[in-house]
């Protein structure tokens, strides 16, 4: 069949396209093939299919000629049944062949893709923190679905197309010259001959499409900008219609020329393939009129129709053949995105041998920062020599202004991130030396931004704890003080909290985020608190829920309010990733530095909370005497 109007758009590289161009080595081919290696069986079988199913579509064209000479012009009934019934036969076959086929070679292609894409997942999951937060999130998710969606595609139709493409034109050149030499030259000359004229006009329809479509875009553009509320609300309020209107008017008066020209072009295209396709049989019925009339009487009219047949046969293959080559390269640029992921080395490792537990009596949870610097870019300093010691059992409130590296802090704990420079002790030992799993089991963050899955309040609760009983989640609820809020809920535990925990109050989210860590019961307990504003009554409710929390086991609080910072035994204050001061409340605000500036810009509470102050203070009074 000629290269029918579906072939446009495949066959032609992108000027991206063509500047990305993959390195195809040995080492990236021996890869791929590493993927294909564990089903070998299944691709052999394919193999065979292929072979054979290739053979057989060719047959009846083949036997065309026997047909003609042997039933027509031999006047013979018998052979003429049957010629048609083997023709037939085999054509049936050919097709069950192809169905067996298509059926393996997806099987193949579900399965290795299955294979890369849990393999990416693992791998992704692996990643550190700085690879999500570096890259787009959107880049991720296409890789993992459209690249490992192409690398089937390549499987079912590159990889067989090629190997089905080349055997049918091999197959059909030794049928044209076993029947006569002379034809069959004439054949190879006539179809790359007409092949190509066919390309170029399809390239030209193809580069005339790719304008129309950007024109298209350009128009939906505009046509988003303008016709938008606050579009409109600009357009109108600084006099721009008739601006709106020119550009408007002009992109569609180019997309008139554009389609008139794309339609006519697909019009001269089907020309082009009709005439080529059928100038081709033409010579060789001349050609072959003349040899036979001629020169060479053994030539018989079954083999001309054989040869017409089997040329018709070949313009398919031999322009699929010519679109391989692009469709390869995309198959390899895909395959290199893909393994480029692959190969990002995640940044923090487990330690092969890591610490579990130095503690018989189990883990205490002291932190210790020792001289540790940071920087998420070399070019920028984060932390700066920061030390400090927090033993079991007690609490540290750190403060500071935004974006002087609390967070920042508290990440190096759980090994978000590593220090680059100095080290982070858990229980004494530094945490790179540590069991990433264990380190991480003991650690329970509450974060600012809190993280809900789109599920019901239990499904998120029971993510940290699959095995909790009812009296568990609730008693966690219930510390973190939202079980009220959830007892009013007509569906109680199971009330859906919406995507990301939309549907929740950010004070709501905070408390069931702290009955989430209740659960997981760590030793040390991280808790960033939001930096939004809260109205008193949530505030209250949650610092009731992270009071007997932080008395009870080793606590870091980065802390925005006073009371979450009266509550911590020792007060560190950062700035500009070093800590400037460190003490408890009465001392620092006497000291009129950072603290100070803090406190009366952050920190004071309104006059008609001062009750509150008061209490605030009277605690602190008593945990200083301690
Ligand atoms: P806030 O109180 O506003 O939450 P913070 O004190 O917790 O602030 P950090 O979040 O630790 O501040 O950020 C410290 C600095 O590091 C900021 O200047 C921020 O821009 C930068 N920073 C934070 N995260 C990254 C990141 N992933 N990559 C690069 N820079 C970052």
């Amino acid at each position: 069949m000629p290269p029918g109007p579906g072939h446009i758009g495949r066959g032609f590289l992108t000027e991206e396209e063509k500047q990305n161009k993959p390195k195809i080595t040995g080492a990236l081919l021996k890869r791929i093939f590493s993927y294909l290696l564990p089903y070998w069986k299944q691709l052999a079988l394919v193999l065979v299919c292929i072979v054979i199913s290739s053979v057989f579509t060719l047959m009846p064209s083949i036997l065309t000629g026997r047909i003609i000479d042997d039933g027509l012009i031999g006047r013979s009934m018998p052979a003429l049944v049957r010629l048609i019934l083997l023709s037939l036969a085999v054509t049936l076959a050919a097709n069950l062949i192809g169905v067996a086929e298509s059926y393996l070679n997806s099987w193949i292609a579900q399965h290795i893709t299955f294979d890369m894409r849990n393999q990416m997942f693992r791998h992704l999951q692996e990643m550190s923190q700085r690879f999500f937060t570096s890259n787009n999130q959107g880049d991720i998710i296409t890789r993992m679905t459209s690249d490992i969606d192409g690398v089937q595609m390549v499987i079912t139709n590159t990889f067989t197309s090629i190997l089905s493409n080349t055997i049918t034109l091999i197959v059909a050149l030794i049928a044209m010259f076993r029947k006569n030499w002379i034809l069959a030259l004439v054949g190879i000359v006539i179809v790359p001959l007409f092949t190509i004229p066919t390309r170029a006009a399809g390239k030209t329809r193809w580069t005339l499409t790719r304008e129309a479509q950007a024109c298209n875009d350009e128009i939906n553009g505009i046509l988003n900008e303008t016709m938008s509320v606050s579009g409109q609300t600009l357009v109108k309020l600084f006099n721009r219609e008739e601006y709106e209107y020119g550009r408007y008017e002009s992109a569609n008066r180019r997309m008139i020329a554009l389609n008139i020209k794309e339609g006519m072009a697909g019009r001269w295209f089907r020309v082009i393939i009709s005439t080529f396709s059928s100038i081709g049989p033409m010579l060789l019925y001349l050609v072959g009129g003349i040899l036979m009339m001629r020169y060479d009487s053994t030539l018989t009219v079954g083999d001309i129709t054989v040869l017409v047949a089997l040329l018709g046969r070949m313009y398919g293959p031999v322009n699929q053949l010519l679109n391989i080559q692009v469709e390869w390269i995309r198959a390899m640029a895909m395959f290199t995105r893909i393994f480029e992921y692959y190969d990002m080395e995640p940044e923090i490792k487990n330690p092969k041998h890591g610490v579990t537990s130095r503690n018989a009596d189990g883990t205490k949870g002291s932190v210790e920062f020792r001289n540790v610097d940071f920087y998420y870019e070399p070019e920028r300093q984060i932390l700066k020599n920061v030390s400090f010691r927090l033993e079991s059992g007690r609490s540290v409130a750190i403060v500071g202004p935004s974006g002087s590296g609390k967070s920042t802090m508290i990440n190096l704990i759980p090994r978000l991130y590593d220090v680059t420079g100095g080290e982070v002790l858990f229980d004494d030992i530094d945490v790179r030396k540590l069991d990433l799993h264990f380190l991480r089991d003991h650690i329970g963050v509450v974060t600012q931004d809190t993280y809900l899955f789109n599920g019901t309040i239990r499904e998120n609760l029971l993510y940290v704890k699959p095995e909790a009983s009812e009296e568990e989640l609730i008693d966690a609820l219930r510390k973190a003080n939202v079980y009220d809020f959830i007892e009013k809920q007509e569906k109680g535990l199971d009330t859906v909290v919406g995507n990301r925990g939309l549907k929740l109050s950010g004070g709501e989210k905070q408390r069931i985020s702290i009955a989430r860590v209740l659960l997981k019961n760590p030793s040390l307990l991280i808790f960033d608190e939001a930096t939004s504003a809260l109205d008193s009554i949530s505030e209250a409710k949650i610092q009731a829920a992270i009071d007997p929390l932080v008395n009870s086991r080793t606590s870091i609080l980065i802390a925005h309010r006073l009371s979450t910072i009266l509550a911590a035994d020792e007060i560190l204050v950062l700035k500009d990733g070093q800590i400037v001061e460190r003490g408890v409340h009465k001392d620092l605000v006497a000291l009129g530095g950072v603290y100070t500036e803090l406190y009366n810009t952050q920190f004071k509470v309104m006059p008609d909370e001062a009750g509150e102050e008061k209490t605030g203070e009277k605690e602190e009074t008593e945990k200083s005497k301690e």
